[in-house]
């Protein structure tokens, strides 16, 4: 007993450094893959039950010499707890911006734009300056960018994120609560920040529009949301059935996989285009 023990103990400080070998490395490539931009943002459409593209959700890849593509729920988390989320986050908040302006030259109805933002970035830094600062670069209009937050940035109340995203309102920037429903968050937040949309996550449209626990819980959402003057979108909507369902609940706005999965930045513009022809 006492061997095995000490072998345990072996093999627990072992996989401890090969975890730190593991993220000192990934702290490595991702230095490197700012400063060789291997980033790449890709585009999904949000869009009414007509098939009007109001948005495009920015959602980012990273290029790895070695590795392919890799999805960002391999390093954001990561990036949130080191300090690399901060220019990461404005490379991507930049990127999204210039992104629209093109579309503006290039497709006849340029969609407005929708960035995620980790709540780690408004803990780190003046979100509304930076965000000044990026539109009077790129020349965007406040009114053309959403940003996606979650429910984690209202949880803490503190006086700074509020304070934060007040400013951004008054900008003229829009607000979307991300994930809507998983944050173990109480509601009573959505009546002290200026959000203007939430997101139903992905894990309630599933089960429409069989699984009654879901559509009850989607029809719930609805309901409260025009109460209180909230826009809608579903996530994740991969069947013609899902979109059927909510067309029939009335909700507005639809994303996922049945309209078209994320697209690179330089085949989006394409897709608007040929989404009008059709
Ligand atoms: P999210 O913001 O909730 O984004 C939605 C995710 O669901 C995306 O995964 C998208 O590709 C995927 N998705 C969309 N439609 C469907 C569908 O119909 N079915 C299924 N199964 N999946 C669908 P992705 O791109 O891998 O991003 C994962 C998460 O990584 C995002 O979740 C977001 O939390 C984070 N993320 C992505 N890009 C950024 C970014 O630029 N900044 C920050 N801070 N986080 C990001
Ligand atoms: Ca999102
Ligand atoms: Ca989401
Ligand atoms: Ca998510």
């Amino acid at each position: 007993a006492k061997e095995d023990g000490r072998n345990n103990f072996h093999f627990f400080t072992e996989e401890i450094e090969k975890e730190a070998l593991r993220k000192r490395q990934l702290e490595q490539d991702l230095n490197r893959a700012i400063e060789n931009q291997e980033f790449e943002l890709y585009y999904q459409p949000i869009e009414t039950l007509d098939a009007e593209v109001i948005s495009a959700e920015a959602l980012i890849r990273w290029n790895h010499p070695l590795r392919g593509l890799v999805s960002p729920i391999e390093f954001i988390p990561f990036m949130e707890e080191t300090s690399l989320i901060a220019p990461l986050g404005e490379w991507i908040l930049k990127q999204a911006c210039q992104d629209a302006m093109h579309w503006d030259h290039h497709c006849s109805v340029p969609p407005k734009v929708s960035v995620n933002i980790s709540t780690r970035q408004f803990q780190n830094q003046n979100m509304p300056a930076l965000v000044k600062q990026i539109l009077t670069d790129t020349g965007l209009s406040a009114d053309r960018l959403t940003l996606e937050i979650t429910e984690s940035l209202m949880i803490d109340d503190e006086d700074s994120t509020i304070h934060q995203l007040n400013s951004l309102r008054l900008m003229g920037v829009a607000l979307s609560v991300d994930d809507f429903g998983t944050g173990y968050s109480s509601l009573s937040y959505l009546k002290k920040f200026p959000v203007s949309y939430l997101k139903i996550d992905r894990s309630f449209i599933q089960g429409l529009p069989n699984c009654q626990e879901d559509s009850a819980l989607v029809e719930a959402i609805l309901s409260m949301a025009e109460s209180l003057r909230l826009q809608v979108v579903a996530e994740g909507v991969e069947t013609s059935s899902q979109a059927n369902y909510l067309a029939s609940l009335k909700c507005r706005y639809i994303q996922g996989y049945w309209l078209s999965k994320p697209i690179p930045q330089h085949d989006f513009c394409n897709y608007l285009n040929t989404k009008l022809n059709s």
